[in-house]
């Protein structure tokens, strides 16, 4: 992408079109995309119809894709040295729609990278079996082998708009490497990205037709994603609200839903509290608290509360949130200014219930300070939903017990931090948490980008997401058996 200037200079404005079947499409009708920080409008991009929508959909239908698995390899290398050359002005292009600050960015891109080079190596690797068959008694001298083939519709994708950049690669790189052709419908709130993206990977080489973009109101064009006769698998990460009504809505098309999460961090009575109020702040605070996987819920033992809160209120006080464009700011923006006056509105009535503010709860249009509450109880809504924001909800607890009994207490199951070196303890936490992950010493997000991740309960169904379980979802499995 070109460099974006200053956010809200008209010559500055970008104003998008449509990607479908390698064709840049304009619309008349256009939504408006604003830097949350200056909260001026920095691009339009188009209002897609549902005309528009289903033509994506037939042209991308009627594609067979003919790349080899080097061709693969390839494109999704090159798309990777792309980015990386280009880190600087992606980076600025994820802060200019997202109001992340660049630190964050910068990561985001470097996150980018890796997906494509999992994709790139994985689409080398042959993921057939080979079972021989005069296995038993009434066996035979024959093989079976397994096959992996490209679906035979559309996947459609939806992402939100936490990670503009990363969210969409993690449904488009699998696709790619797996031969599939994809209607993608980034966030409305966060779409310059996911168009970006598309014309890297073109100019890598990707024939258009196995990637189209479409952007528009989800009231008008959101069952055509769901529903239309090409699709063979919606690929949805976003709010349990959503992904429950394309549970309903998506009939007879597989579904792999990635929905919101609640994760605790778990410090347990000898964990080292300086390690563990370290993983507090980067998984409360990083990404402005927006991840999934952020530390939404602290769950200390009361032997160390004390000390484990003077830590967190020190690292959150000495955290420089602000302008998401300068370079030196630890933390930007939250999405908009809605969702701020939501944190706060949580807050203060988790306060006015008895939690003590030690720190934050200071907004300003879309900003919202890093914020600590001690004493929260897990009735309080600020624990009892999922708060994506930079909030640090402390609630203090005797045991492991207690511990097991708050963390599985909500409708989330998503991902884990736990902090303790005694294996009774990690062992319990790893075979009773109803979660996706259990990460010992490390945030509840830390993973790599080929490795399974997703979670169960409301945070989804199951089935897994991270390059390598995404391909096996996007292929069927085909048996044929020779003689042998
Ligand atoms: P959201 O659910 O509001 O929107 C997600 C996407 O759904 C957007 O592209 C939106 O346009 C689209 N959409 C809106 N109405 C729709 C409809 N009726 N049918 C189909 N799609 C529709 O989510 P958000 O606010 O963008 O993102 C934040 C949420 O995403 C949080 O809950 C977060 O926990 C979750 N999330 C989950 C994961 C994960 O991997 N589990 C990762 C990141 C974010």
């Amino acid at each position: 992408p070109t460099t974006p200037a200053a956010p809200g200079e008209a010559s500055a404005i970008l104003h998008e079109s449509l990607r479908i079947d390698g064709n840049e499409i304009a619309c008349e009708r256009r939504i408006e995309v604003r830097h949350p920080y200056t909260g001026k409008v920095v691009a339009t991009i188009p209002k897609a119809s549902v005309e528009q929508v289903r033509q994506a959909f037939s042209t991308a239908a009627a594609y067979r894709s003919r790349l080899t698995r080097h061709d693969r390899y390839r494109i999704l290398m090159r798309a990777g040295e792309l980015i990386a050359a280009r880190r600087e002005s992606f980076a600025r292009l994820i802060t200019l729609e997202s109001g992340l600050c660049l630190k964050d960015s910068m990561y985001e891109t470097g996150r980018a990278s890796d997906v494509l080079l999992f994709a790139a190596n994985q689409a080398l690797i042959d993921d057939g079996q080979i079972f021989s068959c005069d296995l038993t008694a009434h066996g035979k001298s024959r093989k079976v082998y397994t096959l992996k083939e490209p679906l035979l519709g559309v996947i459609s994708a939806i992402t939100p708009f936490n990670h503009p950049l990363n969210q969409v690669i993690h449904k488009v790189a699998p696709a790619i490497a797996t031969n599939n052709r994809i209607v993608l419908k980034p966030s409305e709130k966060t779409p310059l990205c996911a168009f970006a993206l598309a014309d890297v990977l073109y100019e890598a080489g990707l024939p258009p037709q196995m990637l189209s973009v479409v952007t528009g109101d989800p009231s008008e064009i959101a069952d055509e994603l769901l529903t239309n006769q090409h699709i063979d698998l919606v690929t949805f990460t976003g709010g349990v609200a959503i992904g429950k009504y394309i549970a309903a809505k998506a009939v007879y098309k597989r579904q792999i839903l990635e929905l919101g999460g609640n994760d605790p961090l778990i410090v347990m009575e000898d964990a080292d509290v300086e390690e563990a109020a370290t993983l507090a702040a980067s998984g409360s605070y990083k990404n402005s608290g927006q991840r999934c996987t952020a530390i939404k819920r602290m769950l200390v033992h009361e032997h160390v509360a004390d000390r484990f809160v003077e830590l967190l209120v020190k690292k959150t006080k000495a955290l420089r949130y602000g302008d998401p464009f300068d370079a030196d700011v630890d933390m930007g923006t939250v999405i908009d200014e809605a969702a701020a006056s939501r944190f706060e509105s949580v807050v203060d009535q988790a306060i006015a219930a008895g939690a003590r503010l030690l720190v934050g709860n200071r907004r300003q249009g879309a900003s919202y300070s890093p914020t600590v509450l001690d004493r929260v109880t897990p009735e309080m809504t600020v624990v009892r939903e999922e708060t994506f924001g930079p909030v640090s909800p402390v609630i203090r607890i005797s045991g492991i017990d207690e511990a097991i009994r708050i963390a599985n207490g909500t409708a989330y199951g998503l991902s884990s931090s736990v902090c303790t070196n005694r294996l009774d303890y990690i062992t319990r936490f790893i075979t009773e948490l109803n979660v996706g992950s259990v990460n010992v010493r490390e945030v509840p997000g830390y993973r790599l980008e080929l490795t399974p991740f997703g979670g169960i309960k409301d945070s989804g169904l199951g089935y897994k997401e991270g390059v390598l379980e995404a391909m096996k979802s996007f292929t069927n499995t085909k048996t044929y058996s020779l003689p042998w």
